[in-house]
This record gives C-alpha cells, sequence and structure tokens, in this order.
C-alpha cells in the first residue's frame, strides 16, 4: 500500500474545486442567456398587447361608423316617407321616429369621439413599445452574445480543469482515492478539511484527541468521526 500523501490530496482537492466552480459557472450560462431571451420577448409582448389594443379599437370604430352610416338612411328614409304621409298622426309618428334616431347617432358620434381618443393613446403606447425594444435589442444581443462567448472560454476552462484533475489522480494512492471519491460524493466538497483547535472544519462538531493527534502526525489518514471527511492539521 502506498504511503499516505496529504500533499497529493490536497492537490487533488484545489484542482477538483477548481474544475467544479467552472462547471457551476458554464452550467449558469444557459440560465443567464434565457433570461436575456425573456426580456426580448416580454418586450416583443408588450408590442403585440399595444398593438392588438390599437387595433381592437379601429375596429370598434369601423363598427361604430357602419351604424351611423345606417342609421343615417334609416333618417332619410323616414324623411321620405313624411313628405308622402297625408295623415297628420302619421306624420307625428315619424318626426318622433327621426328625433329618436337622431338621438341615437348624436350618441354613436361622441362614442366615436371617444373611441379616437382611444386610438390616439393606444398608438402612443404602441410607439412607445417599438421604441423600448429598438433601443434595448442592441444591448440584449450583445449580451447574448458574450454570454455565448464566455460559455465558450468556461468549455475550455471546464476541459483544462479536468485534465489537471485527471492528472493528478493516479498520483493518490487509490484507496485515499476510493475515500476521496467517496467523500466527494456524501458529505460533499471540501473532503480534506483542517482541525481547528479540536473542532472538524467540516462539520465544525467536536473532534476525539486521538483523531487530532492522527491528524498532527499525518503519517496516515485521519478521518472526522462525525462526518467522516479527511482531517488534517495545518501549521
Ligand atoms: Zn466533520
Amino acid at each position: 500500500m502506498a504511503a499516505f500523501s496529504l500533499e497529493k490530496l490536497l492537490v487533488l482537492q484545489d484542482r477538483d474545486s477548481k474544475r467544479l466552480a467552472f462547471e457551476q459557472q458554464l452550467k449558469g450560462v444557459p440560465r443567464e442567456i434565457a433570461a436575456v431571451e425573456a426580456k426580448i420577448a416580454a418586450e416583443k409582448a408588450a408590442i403585440e398587447t399595444a398593438k392588438a389594443e390599437w387595433h381592437g379599437l379601429e375596429s370598434k370604430k369601423k363598427l361604430l361608423e357602419i351604424e351611423i352610416k345606417s342609421a343615417e338612411e334609416k333618417v332619410g328614409k323616414y324623411k321620405t316617407q313624411q313628405s308622402q304621409v297625408k295623415k297628420n298622426d302619421e306624420y307625428q309618428a315619424l318626426t318622433h321616429e327621426i328625433e329618436t334616431t337622431e338621438t341615437t347617432i348624436g350618441t354613436m358620434e361622441e362614442q366615436e369621439i371617444g373611441v379616437m381618443l382611444l386610438i390616439d393613446e393606444a398608438k402612443k403606447r404602441f410607439a412607445a413599445a417599438e421604441g423600448e425594444l429598438r433601443q434595448n435589442i442592441k444591448g440584449h444581443e450583445a449580451r447574448i452574445q458574450t454570454l455565448r462567448e464566455r460559455e465558450k472560454h468556461l468549455q475550455g476552462d471546464v476541459k483544462a480543469a479536468q485534465e489537471a484533475v485527471e492528472a493528478v489522480r493516479p498520483e493518490v494512492a487509490e484507496p485515499q482515492l476510493r475515500l476521496y471519491d467517496r467523500l466527494a460524493i456524501k458529505p460533499g466538497h471540501p473532503v480534506c478539511v483542517t482541525v481547528n483547535g479540536d473542532r472538524c472544519g467540516g462539520c465544525h462538531l467536536k473532534v476525539p484527541t486521538h483523531i487530532v493527534v492522527q491528524a498532527r502526525n499525518g503519517t496516515e489518514i485521519a478521518t472526522c468521526d462525525q462526518c467522516g471527511r479527511i482531517v488534517y492539521w495545518q501549521s
């Protein structure tokens, strides 16, 4: 069995933590890109919403115009009828119809003015939403570009870090490597921790004296009896 080498284990751990940090950063990039893409999508959606509002109001205006035109035609028809009737009560009835229809036309015309004002506001909102995207899109695209470049760099960093880890692994004795790998999964990094006073640097619980002594001697591997991590003495 190869001798216990704390130094090699610490080199492995150091390289492993660098690898993990790069992997973590690389994993975060797609999320950051997605966040920028979500911003672009939200700005585009705001444009679509404003456009839909505007178009809805235009339809409402057209509908009112059609209704006003047909009411005006009705008034014209009543007036023609009125010029032809002989009886006074029929004449009066038509006068009433004309007045009622003209009142309705007046109301609809007022509604149309209201709708036109709303159209102006909707157009402004649409233009503002479009302006916002136009102003931001370059920044958004540049950010995505930067993130994609960062992703590429990080892929290189991860690869180099993985290779550095692989280079040192054969230098660690097999049983220690197995222990290291097991601890790397549970309780997880860091695997090798210092004993501070009489406490484990990983779980912060008290370590029995004989383990502290063992760690201090450094001739054989010492592990925390609580969390299992490899403990070492830092002078
Ligand atoms: Zn511990």
